[in-house]
């Protein structure tokens, strides 16, 4: 059998898949044939079948390099239930249990061996792994490796030297979702990857709906509750910038959604979901005990409570495979962060969405933190205007993004270094989103944008950047010293308003030329436009805690005669969907119930009823079993055997996500479940 055909048969028969997706099977070939390789896959794309296959066919054991020991538990659960043996060794367990699984490991009785990093430096493992035969070793989130990336751990520093020290050096394959030049040249270096295959997928997610809403802080609560209230149904996660906002607004929704509901329910509307007893929303940091922190974790993953408000701190070491939406409650740094928290919805392939909720104060906050980062006490002064600059870099195309009225899709795929992938759509030259829509959705292709001329606006907002450099005497004329440092861009704003307040009066800005001449415009306008004024390039705004507006490279061009200046905003959605709340005069427009998702098959009830009676049977099975239920069987699978309504085994090993492992396991009682159905 060819490799490409025994890959396929372990496939088929441990996964249940009829194929390997993009980029898949070009990296199994090539770990099999020997070669390193470098995997650079967007989050859900699939990268662990690309080293788990390989591991069931190699003699050898694999070593898995991960960084997150709750990620371990879940992938190997996940493997030994469809039938490939797997286990973990860390911190959580005591000497004894670690010694045992090594022995079964040099036993051979395991193919995939997961560890952190750490556990490298350890004598015991180095002199397991001098013993063992090792064909393969995996590096998960492989970037950790750089510097230049988003979660450098020094951990991973020492992995090229134990793979260096191996007595026999195994093939050694890299994964990451994070496709920069820079870090992937960084993961080739520091692992002494030798002549690697690379492969970057795409990293279009076309299952995934983008949504960019701009809204004023105050109203975030209640569109998130209110999103929630009406998708009783589907689990979700909201990421808040703050430990202290994720339990405001757990509670919060705890408050709303059953009243929303019960209100829902009333007139008609939303039918009562299988999780509308317990608490809705939980909450999840960093800093809460971590007893009460797993347990949030196990309640959202076993579905217990549908949404979990969580800071950045959750996710990583998460595969729960059905989340159907992301919110944002905040900007994130950068895309990066952007892309892969949001990139946990829909792993499953389903239609999913991920919302950004963002407005200006997003942007100073995470301004005033790019000086505020002390994590990197140990660098020169030199290293950290470096990491300063690449951060604001990051910051800069996050901004851009939430601004952008261009296709959302096609602006992160272009971030991540691609072109445009072939029928998605960017809009026509107007921003006009009709022209062609994407593949997947987003707000922007759903909308329609009005064109405003703030070409006045945006010339008195230069003036006064330059006016309030100076201080003036009585008769209004700058007196050239001393210069000041200029101001935030609060107080701009104040004072083209001509703003009376006490500071603006006792530091005598009502005198410059600029003062009031912006009266008659609303205060939201002014800041907007500043605010793309600093993401075109015509304004700069410093870091720090008083970040101060300057000019940036393309200021001049204010001052010339023909200078003109437009910015888009949305008009209102495209098509008209019921209840649209508008966040504003510039705000998009959008509703809670959100579009319909994506091109997808449409679901008859019946087989709705039916996924709904698989998903209830699912959720009992894993409280016996004592795992999450994506590891049963995933949303996608359970809707595919909605569909198949399978009653023989040979069908049901036709469904998509059914392997042989699973059908020995569950068959029988899913089987029994579809043929009753309707009874
Ligand atoms: P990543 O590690 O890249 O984030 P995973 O390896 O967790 O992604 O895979 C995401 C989901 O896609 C999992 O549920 C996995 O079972 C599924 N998957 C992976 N490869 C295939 C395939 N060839 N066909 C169908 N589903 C797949």
């Amino acid at each position: 059998m060819t490799d490409n055909a025994a890959a396929l048969g372990a496939l088929k028969q441990y996964f249940g898949y009829d194929s390997f997706r993009p980029g898949q099977s070009g990296l199994v070939e090539a770990i099999l044939a020997g070669r390193d390789v470098l995997g650079v896959m967007p989050t859900g794309a699939g990268k662990s079948v690309c080293y788990q296959i390989p591991a069931t066919l190699l003699p050898g054991i694999t070593v898995v390099i991960s960084p997150l020991i709750s990620l371990m538990r879940d992938q190997v659960d996940a493997l030994t239930d469809a039938g490939i043996p797997a286990a973990f060794i860390n911190t959580t367990q005591s000497p004894d249990e670690q010694g045992m699984v090594l022995a079964q490991a040099a036993r051979g009785d395991v193919k995939l061996l997961y560890v952190a990093p750490e556990r490298l430096d350890t004598d015991r493992f180095r002199d397991f792994a001098a013993r063992t035969p090792v064909s393969l070793i995996a590096v998960d989130e492989a970037h950790c490796v750089s510097q230049w990336g988003q979660d450098f751990r020094s951990s991973y520093l020492g992995i090229g030297e134990f793979i260096a020290n191996l007595p026999a050096r195994p093939v050694v394959a890299a994964f990451t979702a994070t496709a920069t030049e820079r870090v992937r040249r960084d993961i080739v270096g520091m692992l002494g990857l030798r002549n690697p295959q690379v492969t970057v997928t795409g990293f279009d997610r076309e299952n995934l709906y983008f949504d960019v809403i701009r809204m004023d802080t105050k109203r975030k609560a209640a569109w998130v509750a209110s999103y929630i209230a009406s998708h009783p149904d589907e689990s979700g996660i909201v990421y808040c910038a703050t430990r202290k906002t994720t339990e405001e607004l757990a509670a919060a929704i705890n408050r709303a959604v059953p009243a929303l509901r019960a209100a829902g329910d009333a007139a008609g509307g939303v039918a009562d979901g299988l999780d509308s007893l317990g608490p809705v929303a939980v909450a999840y940091h960093g800093g809460m005990p971590a007893d009460v922190r797993n347990q949030a974790q196990r309640d959202f993953v076993t579905d217990r409570i549908p949404v979990v408000v969580a800071t950045n701190a959750f996710g990583m070491g998460i595969d729960k495979s059905n989340v159907r939406y992301v919110i944002h409650h905040n900007m994130p740094e950068s895309i990066e962060a952007y892309y892969q928290e949001a990139g946990r919805a829909g792993r499953d392939g389903e239609p999913s969405r991920c919302t950004l909720l963002w407005n200006e104060s997003d942007i100073v906050t995470r301004r005033r933190l790019l000086d505020s980062d002390y994590e990197n006490d140990r660098m020169t002064p030199e290293e950290q205007e470096i990491n300063r600059a690449n951060k604001r870099r990051l910051l800069d195309a996050m901004i851009g993004y939430c601004r952008t009225t261009d296709c959302l899709h096609t602006y992160m795929t272009r971030y991540f270094g691609e072109t445009a992938p072939a029928g998605s759509g960017t809009g026509d030259a107007n921003g006009n989103g009709d022209a062609a829509k994407c593949k997947g959705g987003c707000t922007n292709c759903d909308s329609t944008f009005e064109t405003l001329d703030v070409t006045d606006i945006a010339r008195a907002i230069s003036r006064c950047v330059h006016d309030v450099m100076y201080d003036y005497d009585d008769r209004n004329q700058p007196t050239r010293t001393p210069m000041r440092q200029g101001l935030g861009s609060g107080k701009i704003v104040a004072v083209l308003r001509g703003s009376r307040a006490q500071d603006v009066l006792a530091r005598g800005l009502d005198r410059c030329p600029s003062y009031g001449r912006l009266e008659q415009t609303p205060e939201a306008r002014v800041r907007d436009v500043l605010s793309q004024m600093t993401t075109d390039g015509f304004l700069f705004v410093s870091e720090g805690r008083l970040p101060i507006v300057g000019f940036g490279k393309r200021a001049a061009e204010t001052v010339a005669p023909d200078f003109h200046y437009e910015i888009k905003r949305v008009e209102r959605a495209a098509s008209s969907r019921s209840g649209a709340a508008s966040s504003g005069r510039f705000g998009a427009a959008t509703v809670a119930s959100g579009p319909a998702l994506g091109s997808f098959e449409p679901v008859s009830e019946a087989d709705e009823a039916l996924f709904q009676r698989l998903r209830a049977l699912r959720r009992d099975i894993a409280q016996e079993i004592g795992k999450p239920p994506y590891i049963v069987f995933s949303d996608k699978t359970l809707r595919d055997m909605a569909r198949v309504k399978p009653t023989t085994d040979e069908r049901f090993l036709g469904v998509n996500g059914v392997g042989e492992s699973k059908l020995k396991q569950y068959g029988e009682r899913f089987m029994e479940a579809i043929a009753g159905f309707g009874d």
